[in-house]
């Protein structure tokens, strides 16, 4: 790479700097970080833009942040770090922002059962996060006898009363992205993926596969419009699938739905019947060492409660947790893009007990993959929260200062084994 800074190849003979492009490591990281972040921002503003809204602050400061990181620009080490910090503030209003777009348009959550497998019958299954291209397919496949699954973090849109109301939106089908290539492949309808995370689809399901808005694939027919025509002609001429029921999952645990218990939580706390509460949750993928959120989960005691969010849940959510005093002991927030509710519940449940977010009986077991992690990520620092455990590694683009900066003002963690984390997190 040439280096704008020194004139020569970066890392060449006589360029003096550790970093690519001239660069200070440190600086190189928290651009790249600034970055990640900001790929992140842009997902929900996009999903809130095609719903409607938008934000003007959240535009500006998407032009400013990625004008710093230009060559020569800024050389600042604080003014990154500030620059960082606010990618976390905006994170958070163009999360609240996509929040509004969604509950505006299909209502507000409730907690949903959600029948899981296949029925028998033409079926198309619907990945991604785009609730909007959820919305329109259910109404161009009304009344046409294809039923609809939901794949991976389309699994909330059950909670949403605009959305479950279409009686042909029969169920969930499959766990998180990283497993389309296996059930893909075993789902003999047509597959609609609506955004990321997709994995490069194999030839045995090509053929039945779409992308739509920002999505794509090589050799898969990409939907313009939201004219899902040739999907549904696709599901009605392939095999139909086979009735194969395997239980239910829940979900739509929306912030609204929680704080309606509030009440009853807060009760429960003071009785010394909920000890403590985990989020454990966030982006999946198929790294080694991401059984560890199944682990934690699987020993979190029987008095603690366990939020999630995002296709994580599935490394958890197959299991039953029963409830305490009627709470549920697994709280499914929402999709990535809803990573607000579990934020909104811990600032609710703060104010409840007249404390700070840290000073709650509340720890953070965070799984990162991709931008809009980073971004959420960020948003916590913003909001001064520490003790986060990150895993199943800390991202390679810290450098060494950069991440000490995060441990010694956040005190962030990396996972590392359950079971000493679960006890040194409770003490016992
Ligand atoms: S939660 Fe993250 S990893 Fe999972 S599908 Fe959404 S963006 Fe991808």
């Amino acid at each position: 790479m040439f280096c704008y800074q020194c004139e020569q190849t970066a890392g060449g003979t006589g360029c003096t700097k550790v970093g690519v492009c001239g660069k200070d490591q440190d600086i190189q990281s928290l651009q790249d970080t600034l970055t990640f972040g900001l790929k992140g921002v842009a997902a929900y503003a996009y999903h809130a833009r095609e719903l409607g809204q938008k934000d003007e602050q959240v535009d500006a400061f998407m032009h400013e942040a990625m004008f710093a990181t230009l060559t020569n620009v800024e050389f600042d080490l604080e003014r990154y770090v500030g620059l960082v910090l606010k990618a976390g503030e905006m994170n958070l209003r163009a999360m609240e922002m996509l929040d509004s777009a969604h509950t505006s348009t299909f209502g507000n959550p409730s907690p949903a059962t959600v029948a899981r497998g296949t029925k028998a019958g033409p079926g198309i299954v619907v990945t991604g996060h785009d609730l909007l291209d959820l919305y329109e397919l259910l109404k161009q496949t009304e009344g046409k006898g294809v039923n609809v699954y939901t794949h991976g973090e389309m699994l909330p849109a059950h909670g949403y009363p605009e959305l479950r109301k279409f009686k042909h939106l029969v169920g969930n089908y499959g766990t998180a992205w990283q497993n389309q290539k296996k059930e893909f492949e075993q789902f003999s309808g047509a597959i609609l993926a609506t955004t990321n995370c997709i994995m490069i689809p194999k030839d045995s399901y090509k053929d039945r596969m779409f992308t739509c808005g920002v999505a794509g694939a090589a050799g898969v027919k990409h939907i313009e419009g939201r004219d899902f025509s040739e999907v549904i002609d696709k599901a009605l001429s392939e095999p139909p699938l086979v009735e194969n029921p395997q239980g239910t999952l829940s979900t739509g645990f929306h912030y609204k739905a929680v704080l309606a218990l509030a009440g009853k939580i807060v009760e429960a706390v003071k009785a010394g019947k909920i000890r403590h509460f985990f989020f454990i949750g966030g982006c999946d993928g198929a790294k080694p060492g991401r059984n560890y959120f199944t682990e934690f989960a699987e020993k979190v005691p029987d008095d603690c409660v366990i939020l999630t969010a995002a296709c994580g849940k599935y490394r958890l959510n197959g299991a039953d947790y029963g409830d305490i005093d009627g709470i549920p002991r697994l709280l499914d927030t929402g999709q990535c893009n809803d990573c607000y509710s579990a934020v909104k519940i811990a600032l609710a449940l703060a104010d409840a007990f007249g404390c700070g977010v840290n000073d709650l009986p509340l720890s953070l077991v965070v799984s990162w993959y991709e931008q809009k992690a980073v971004a959420i990520l960020l948003t916590l620092l913003h909001l001064g929260v520490k003790n986060i455990r990150l895993g199943p590694s800390l991202p390679a683009f810290l450098s060494p200062n950069v991440l000490r900066l995060l441990v010694e003002n956040y005190d962030i963690k990396p996972t590392g084994n359950a079971e000493q984390d679960l006890a040194e997190i409770l003490g016992s």
